[in-house]
């Protein structure tokens, strides 16, 4: 029997649970398959509740992980097999090598030795990275990271380059067993691929990207630091169409709605209009989803913007532009009848959510047929390892889930 909590997944789900149940006094190990805690929302420009930058959330929370003595975590782990029940699960979890050490903060002196450009993942490939990176500036933990995918001699030039004893190319991959009484799932979403949406034409035309790029794009830490350029040339783009539902409530693809991706939109429009306050922007949509009254009204005050144009009909097709670098949205106008056609500078897909465990499966664990975790005794989903949801409710999910793992020991231990 164990008294002690693994959480699954170092996203804000998984932090705030791993923070509640460590102060309630529990041990808690937390495992993250990336190199820093944070997740999806370390990549947003800002987000909801308050329209705020991820450091407001993430920052506190961080603190709150190194302050407690309870909180082991692991990044660049990934879970292996879980076996056993509540009160006695056995895991089995695989760290990768981090190819530094906690003193290597600073990467530049590597960076200037390494030659080879890598696609930058945290920015979806839209800049490069080089193989001693830190994934991005407010990444915790706050350590390079040596990517060792080129030549060994790329890697000696870098740890020439760097202080002593700051890269460790001989790091090895290490297994880690735990015995824990609970486990709380959050291992959160991966946004839908948009090359599985045949008709969106995402990687035939340059300027014809995700909601998630957006983010990146908007991020003053993103690629073009915090300019929204279209990839073709690097101009702000005049118009911008927003393509809802690009994947989600689709039968061959996502079957639900991905209940954060209207929002998004409705966010995004924000960053292009404080940007450019003569952009035209055209939503295509079939409903828009703002539950609540908090979101209902950020809807409205939309709706009322002169500039901001939102047609009710699904976007089938999109197809090139007169203009160099645009696109047309080919839609069925659901009000007015017949197809409406609008050129834009650039498209927006709005991607929805996936769950992590569509893709990746822990052995020992089970699932619906869309990916989400089926709850267990002793097993805890929470955040959108359990249903689409926003980070406020996410982060209440969390909190619950603590508060179940907590119970499934104290129960056991009765
Ligand atoms: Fe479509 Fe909006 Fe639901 Fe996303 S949240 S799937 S865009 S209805």
């Amino acid at each position: 029997m164990s008294d002690s909590i693994l959480v699954i997944g170092g996203g804000f789900s998984g932090i705030t649970a791993a923070v509640e149940a460590a102060e309630m006094g529990y041990d808690v190990y937390l495992v993250e398959k990336e190199s820093y805690l944070g997740g999806r929302v370390a990549q947003l420009n800002k987000y909801f509740p308050k329209i705020c930058p991820p450091t407001c959330g993430l920052e506190m929370n961080f603190r709150r992980i190194k302050t407690n003595p309870r909180i082991t975590f692991y990044t660049m782990a990934d879970v292996q097999s879980v076996s056993g029940g509540p009160g006695g699960f056995k895991v089995s979890i695989k760290v990768k090598p981090r190819g530094t050490t906690p003193q290597c903060t600073n990467c530049k002196p590597g960076e200037a030795a390494a030659t080879t450009e890598i696609p930058n993942e945290f920015n979806f490939g839209m800049n490069t990275r080089k193989a001693l990176y830190m994934p991005h500036p407010m990444a915790y933990p706050h350590q390079c990271v040596l990517d060792q995918s080129v030549d060994a001699s790329e890697i000696e030039a870098i740890k020439a380059a760097m202080p002593e004893g700051h890269v460790e190319p001989s790091q090895g991959e290490e297994t880690v067993s735990l015995n824990v009484g609970a486990i709380i799932m959050a291992t959160g979403w991966q946004p839908y691929d948009p090359n599985k949406i045949d008709n969106l034409k995402f990687g035939e035309f340059e300027n014809v990207i995700t909601n998630m790029m957006m983010e990146r794009l908007a991020s003053p830490s993103g690629p073009t630091e915090g300019k929204i350029l279209r990839p073709s040339d690097n101009e702000e783009p005049k118009t911008v169409g927003f393509v809802q539902c690009a994947g989600s409530r689709d039968e061959n693809h996502l079957g639900f709605c991905s209940y954060i991706c209207c929002m998004a939109t409705l966010k995004q429009i924000t960053y292009l209009r404080e940007q450019s306050p003569d952009i035209e922007v055209y939503v295509f949509y079939i409903d828009i989803r703002s539950p609540g009254r908090k979101y209902e009204n950020f809807y409205k005050k939309l709706k009322d913007d002169e500039k901001v144009h939102f047609i009710k009909g699904k976007v089938a097709d999109i197809q090139p532009g007169s203009a160099p670098g645009s696109v047309k949205l080919v839609a069925e106008d659901t009000i007015g009848g017949g197809k409406k056609e609008q050129e834009v500078d650039m498209a927006v897909l709005a991607t929805g959510m996936q769950p992590t465990g569509a893709e990746t499966k822990i052995p020992g664990i089970e699932y619906d047929q869309d990916g989400f975790v089926v709850p267990k005794e002793g097993i805890i989903p929470c955040g959108c390892a359990l249903r689409p949801i926003d980070v406020v409710s996410s982060a209440q999910s969390a909190t619950a889930a603590a508060f179940k793992a907590v119970q499934t020991l104290v129960r056991r231990a009765g």
